[in-house]
């Protein structure tokens, strides 16, 4: 959870709404349930007693207890609409189901997509282009369950979901993804993979007539992609400017159906920039920028800063990527963006460039 000091928002609950929606769309793909929230509690309370010692008065105790409280039934009250909501909907259902993964493709050296289709045969829930499941496989050998987050590469309204995955090798002899490597080697076509529901809110707005760009890094393209089908299936008039960020072009993953769309619909451009391309990248003319993404080249292939930017990638990434926007004098509420990881904050590289 974001920390937030006690009382600051409390009382003013439209202040921490986007916050706790954001955190409850997670909480409600992960199954979090009223019942977890006291053990909860009680863990914070004690970790807030061993951080502070003696300097955890009653007082401060207290005033955390209560504080937890009021924001725990906030979540709560949240949650329970959003587990009706998907519950109630056409195709949906709570907790996990399971699914049979009906096609598994390589998509480029490190990134693997698996299409994956109801065991029960029934209609799957619609989603937004951007949102994400949660994907519960069972590891042999595993004490501990693993649950991870995958957003949804294709468009909605498909008979299947489809997430990509990256492997997650180690890196100097850190231990390697769990999951994700776990999904590569070892799920095959035919294989079952427990989900819970479409959840979270990254989401396209579809009713703002202006330019989208959509920026990615890595395997960061998974929403975006989902975003630029549904813009170019359903609006054919809406400027699309899609520019993805890969190492090269062994670690490029869905160029083909990305560079089609430009192709095929002359309102989206796309824009490709690798950081070390190889022979092969330059000798068929694979990317347009040669090194990282910065302020200039944007500034070369977005038309102007009037239009809603989405993005998402590493965060190191994304801070580069935020901070170009906000130089350049895109609005706050124009940048868009989502975390593979835990959702942290971008404003490190906002005040560095209001202090310069
Ligand atoms: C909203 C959302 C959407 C996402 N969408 C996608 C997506 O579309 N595609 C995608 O591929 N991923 C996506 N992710 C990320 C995904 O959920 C997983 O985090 C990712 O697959 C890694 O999981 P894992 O189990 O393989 O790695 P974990 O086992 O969780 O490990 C995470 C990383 O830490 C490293 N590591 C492990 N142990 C150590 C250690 N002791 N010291 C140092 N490093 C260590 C691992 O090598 C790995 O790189 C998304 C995440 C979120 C939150």
């Amino acid at each position: 959870m974001r920390s937030m000091p006690p009382r600051a928002h409390i009382d003013n609950l439209p202040a921490i709404l986007p916050v706790v929606k954001q955190i409850a769309h997670k909480h409600r793909s992960l199954g979090i349930r009223p019942e977890h929230y006291p053990i909860v509690g009680e863990t914070l309370l004690s970790a807030i007693k061993d951080v502070l010692q003696d300097a955890a008065t009653d007082a401060i105790l207290e005033a955390w207890k209560e504080a937890y409280g009021v924001i725990a039934d906030v979540f709560i009250g949240v949650e329970r609409e959003m587990y009706a909501r998907v519950a109630g909907q056409e195709g949906g259902w709570e907790g996990f189901r399971e699914f049979r993964v009906e096609r598994k493709v390589k998509e480029s050296d490190v990134i693997t997509s698996f299409y994956l289709v109801p065991k029960d045969e029934g209609p799957i829930a619609a989603f937004e282009p951007g949102q994400y499941v949660s994907a519960m496989p069972e590891i042999p050998g595993e004490a501990h369950t693993h649950i991870r987050q995958y957003s949804l590469s294709d468009a909605p309204g498909k008979p299947y979901y489809r997430i990509s995955v990256k492997r997650e090798d180690g890196i100097a002899g850190t231990p390697a993804g769990v999951v994700s490597v776990f999904l590569h080697e070892k799920v095959q076509e035919g294989d079952t993979l427990k989900l819970t529901a479409p959840a979270g809110d990254f989401t396209l707005d579809r009713e703002d007539p202006r330019p989208v760009v959509l920026i990615s890094g890595g395997v960061g393209l998974t929403p975006t992609v989902s975003m630029l089908h549904a813009l170019t299936e359903t609006d054919s008039s809406r400027s699309v400017t899609f520019i993805h960020a890969a190492n090269s072009g062994r670690t490029h993953a869905l160029r083909e159906e990305v560079t089609e769309k430009a192709h095929l619909h002359p309102n989206v451009s796309v824009h490709y920039c690798y950081q070390s391309p190889t022979a092969e990248d330059r000798a068929s003319r694979a990317f347009h920028k040669e090194g990282r993404i910065d302020l200039a080249w944007l500034k070369s292939v977005v038309p102007s800063t009037d239009a809603v930017f989405y993005f998402c990638g590493p965060v190191p990434f994304m801070k580069a990527v935020n901070r170009a926007l906000i130089e350049w004098g895109v609005r706050r509420e124009d940048i868009r963006y989502e975390f593979f990881g835990p959702a942290g904050s971008l404003e490190e590289a906002e005040e560095t460039v209001a202090r310069s």
